[in-house]
């Protein structure tokens, strides 16, 4: 297959073998000489959860919001190589000009908080909110992790995309605009935002997708402000209080800083919340000496462990490390092999949403950025 410019159009998620054969230093001299041939017609963007030896090659880092204003801004170049998971890319592809192509070097890069909700079964809940609310305004909300489809499902339904560092806003948004928000896909970033801003846990209420049920009364959903996804994230949902006990036993001056994704019991046992960003600026900006038990994924805990060394920095789950399996998929070796197809003419493993779909998730990415700007 080929696009409009001739260019050969592949996808695969098992590259040759021959790659896993070289040393690092090989690999390492191959992705700088296809980076090099490829100039400015390449950027890559790296996601902040991904490992070292990955992300040493990124143009630009982030988390989900800054990856995705750089899909904006810095998409000037014909191939945008994302090393993050899929979800991301998908963004990307909808937010960069027409005639980028979009790479997520391997495409089994998922997000296994992402796949907890699906167009089927939000179609599902949302029919089941309509039929019982008819005169009530509903806002869907989707966190930045969840497919361009159910981005779309929001922007068509007057609602918007969301991020660790914009839910409050976009929360505050929804509800100028509705009674009831009902946000996907996870429910503790949901839960946490709520709470903050002060509404009443038994005015949140959960829908488990896998039943197809609300797990609450009739009358509770009535009350309900926000009706939360029964979805979460695998590696911040194994932080606990306990270990925030543990951690402040051993070192009395620890502070501990949690991504909001982390359940609310231990967001309201930690010293600090926030995402990726929030969380690299207030270690980078604390003074020397200081100490922070981090509760986010180990790949950022370590770069941030080898960049502030006068710092003491420890993952929260102390040494049984919670790594994001799924953006673990994109390595040198996967990397490498995008980039020399791209030198050579070849486009592989592009992420490419259909127009229709592109068109509705943009309108709820673009409603995000302009609510947050
Ligand atoms: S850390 Fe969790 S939410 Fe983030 S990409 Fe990995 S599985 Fe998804």
């Amino acid at each position: 297959m080929a696009d409009e410019l001739g260019i050969e159009l592949h996808a695969n998620t098992r590259i040759p073998d021959d790659y896993y054969m070289l040393s690092d230093a090989e690999l390492d001299a191959r992705i700088l000489a296809a980076k090099a041939q490829l100039g400015e017609q390449v950027v890559l963007l790296g996601h902040h959860y991904q490992g070292a030896r990955v992300v040493q090659w990124a143009d630009f880092t982030g988390d989900s919001f800054k990856l995705a204003q750089l899909a904006v801004t810095k998409s000037t170049a014909r191939y945008i190589v994302f090393c993050g998971v899929h979800f991301m890319a998908e963004t990307a592809d909808v937010l960069s000009p027409d005639g980028t192509s979009v790479i997520l070097p391997d495409l089994g890069a998922g997000c296994s908080m992402a796949d907890m909700a699906d167009e089927r079964q939000v179609d599902t809940c949302w029919s089941m909110l309509q039929e019982r609310f008819p005169t009530t305004k509903i806002i869907p909300i989707t966190y930045m992790n969840s497919t361009a489809a159910l981005k779309a499902f929001c922007g068509e339904n007057d609602g918007a995309v969301c991020t660790s560092s914009n839910a409050e806003g976009i929360l505050n948004w929804a509800f100028a605009r509705g009674e009831k928000v009902l946000f996907f896909p996870d429910q503790h970033l949901g839960r946490n935002t709520g709470y903050k801003m002060g509404i009443p846990l038994e005015q949140m209420v959960v829908y488990n997708p896998l039943f197809g049920d609300f797990e609450c009364t009739d009358e509770q959903l009535e009350n309900a402000r926000i009706i939360l996804w029964k979805g979460f994230c695998s590696v911040h949902q194994k932080f606990s209080v306990e270990q925030a006990q543990e951690v402040r036993s051993r070192y009395p001056g620890m502070k501990v800083i949690v991504h909001p994704e982390c359940a609310l019991d231990v967001v309201l046992a930690a010293d600090h919340v926030g995402s990726t960003e929030y969380i690299i600026k207030m270690v980078e900006e604390s003074p020397a000496g200081s100490q922070w038990a981090i509760g986010t994924e180990i790949n950022l805990v370590h770069r941030l462990a080898e960049t502030q060394k006068d710092k003491l920095i420890l993952s929260l789950s102390g040494p049984n490390v919670c790594p994001c399996a799924t953006m673990y998929r994109i390595s040198p070796q996967h990397l490498c092999w995008a980039l020399e197809n791209l030198a050579e003419g070849r486009v592989v493993n592009q992420v490419k949403v259909a127009p229709d779909i592109r068109h509705w998730a943009g309108v709820a990415l673009q409603r995000m950025l302009a609510i947050t700007k």
